[in-house]
């Protein structure tokens, strides 16, 4: 047997520990998850039973999703050419690399970031540049160092990955900066626009990937199901982008990649008599959003401008916080040295966190 060597030095794939096992390891016996930037929603109205009418788990479904993909296209204003589902937009992450780029080409992401990133690279045994953040503690809170960006880029870079709201420091990028970007990158380096989180970014003056996709043949704007419509356990997303590009998209996902189920589930949550209550919905984070921050800030902590579902507190303790927190209840994601990043969830999880907090970080 012969595993790649890139295969085998990759890490497993962590989402921290759940409250099932925490309870089974003698922990708090209901902890509270604010560590996967999940919705703290049940399925939208009409979803559940979208799942129950989809009885026809025999069949297979159409290999790339073909009635989501004409629901999208209509509400986004797109031909449906040119958008590529898949199972969660984390695989999509892999399709750009693997559509892209050959051994020994370069992928450019900023760092912290999503961890997809680099994994898709390092699968592909392309090579991960990672370019940090800038002003990590400016009172916005991190953003974007397009001129590091820009001058990490070479004659192998293949794609460029930004995120906005960007994960984990929770910040919108301006269009500003990344209409400078894609102005110094080639039309022949992808540039991969993730907006997992964009519903939640209310800010007029942040870039929008759907406005930018019809002039830019360079630019693949990644979605997903799993934040804003609350569908992370359904595995849902897609890219949109140029149709010759969706098309290459689409060749190298696997067929069948949205399940039956995760359609159903998806056009479900498009349906146009539920998007009163998916606003409310949002309205309800964005509001909880900031009362964290507000309440944070009072207490003296660093916490950056945050356009998506959670918060970013920068700080060289978060390793420590996210113990203490841990044996309080409440899970938390840190980044060590960097920062912790704290899911909004529903009004008594956030209780739960701000007085765990006040215990572990003091204020
Ligand atoms: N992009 C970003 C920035 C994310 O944070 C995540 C989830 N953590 C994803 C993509 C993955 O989303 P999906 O569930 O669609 O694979």
């Amino acid at each position: 047997m012969r595993i790649r060597a890139a295969v085998e030095a990759l890490p497993d794939y962590s989402a921290g520990r759940t409250p099932a096992l925490i309870a089974a390891q003698g922990g708090p016996a209901h902890s509270v998850k604010l560590s996967g930037n999940e919705s703290p929603y049940p399925p939208l109205p009409g979803v559940i039973e979208a799942l129950t009418r989809e009885t026809e788990l025999n069949r297979y479904p159409t290999p790339y999703a073909d009635d989501l993909r004409a629901a999208l296209g209509e509400r986004l204003g797109v031909d449906p050419g040119a958008i590529a589902p898949a199972g969660g937009s984390l695989q999509l992450c892999r399709s750009v690399v693997e559509a892209t780029c050959d051994p020994g080409d370069e992928v450019i992401a900023p760092v912290p970031a999503f961890s997809a990133y680099r994994m898709a690279a390092e699968i592909a045994g392309a090579r991960f540049i990672g370019v940090p953040v800038l002003g990590q503690s400016s009172p916005a809170g991190p953003g974007l160092d397009v001129d590091a960006m820009t001058a990490a880029v070479g004659p192998r870079t293949r794609v460029v990955f930004l995120c906005s709201p960007h994960n984990p420091t929770s910040t919108a990028l301006a269009a500003d900066d990344v209409a400078r970007l894609m102005s110094a990158v080639s039309g022949e380096t992808l540039v991969v626009l993730d907006e997992a989180y964009a519903e939640f970014d209310t800010n007029p003056d942040t870039v929008r990937g759907m406005d930018l996709v019809d002039s830019h043949p360079n630019l693949v704007v990644l979605r997903t199901f799993s934040k804003a419509y609350g569908l992370a356990g359904a595995r849902i997303g897609y890219a949109v982008a140029d149709p010759d590009i969706g098309a290459a998209l689409r060749r190298v996902t696997s067929p069948f990649s949205v399940s039956r189920s995760a359609e159903a589930a998806a056009l479900a949550s498009l349906h146009p008599r539920v998007q009163p209550e998916f606003r409310r919905r949002l309205t309800e984070v964005v509001d909880e959003r900031t009362r964290l921050t507000e309440e944070l800030r009072r207490r003296g902590f660093d916490v950056a401008d945050s356009a998506a579902n959670f918060l970013w507190i920068a700080s060289d303790r978060a390793v420590q916080w996210a113990h203490g927190l841990e044996r309080r209840g409440v899970i938390t994601r840190p980044y060590p040295g960097l920062g912790l990043r704290v899911t909004v969830g529903c009004e008594s999880d956030n209780d739960a966190f701000l007085r765990a907090f006040a215990d572990v970080a003091g204020n």
